[in-house]
């Protein structure tokens, strides 16, 4: 497995930094940003290090599958399948990426407004 040690979400991997879980697996890992920004905000991280999704490799890409089938589940498990939902990846200064972890942002639980006006 590739970690990176000053890495925030490494951490929380491995466990040195506490999250609330709500999925685990052998390759990913989904938990309650610290910060929500809407009623539900869950974070979707694969737990090898990746930078970000410019770094994303042909060989990463069933964790990243992965990711969006477990993203899937988890809006049923908490409720905002029918409603709606958004799949966020941040990538990159203009995004606003704050951490250097590939992760997918899960926000539901409002109207969370148009993406583009
Ligand atoms: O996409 P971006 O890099 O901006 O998102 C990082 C997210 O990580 C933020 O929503 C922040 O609240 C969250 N975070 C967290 N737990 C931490 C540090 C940051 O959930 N310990």
């Amino acid at each position: 497995m590739i970690v990176k040690e000053d890495c925030l979400f490494c951490k929380i991997v491995a466990g040195t930094i506490p999250s609330k879980k709500v999925y685990e697996d052998e390759q990913i890992l989904a938990f309650h940003d610290i910060t929500p920004a809407a009623p539900v905000h869950v974070l979707l991280i694969p737990k090898k290090h990746i930078d970000s999704m410019n770094e994303v490799t042909q060989e990463d890409l069933p964790v990243i599958g992965h990711i969006h089938g477990v993203a899937i589940e988890l809006a049923k498990e908490l409720g905002v399948n029918t409603s709606g939902y958004r799949l966020i990846n941040n990538c990159g200064p203009d995004s606003g990426q704050a951490v250097q972890h590939l992760h997918y942002h899960l926000l539901g639980g409002a109207n969370l407004g148009a993406l583009t006006g």
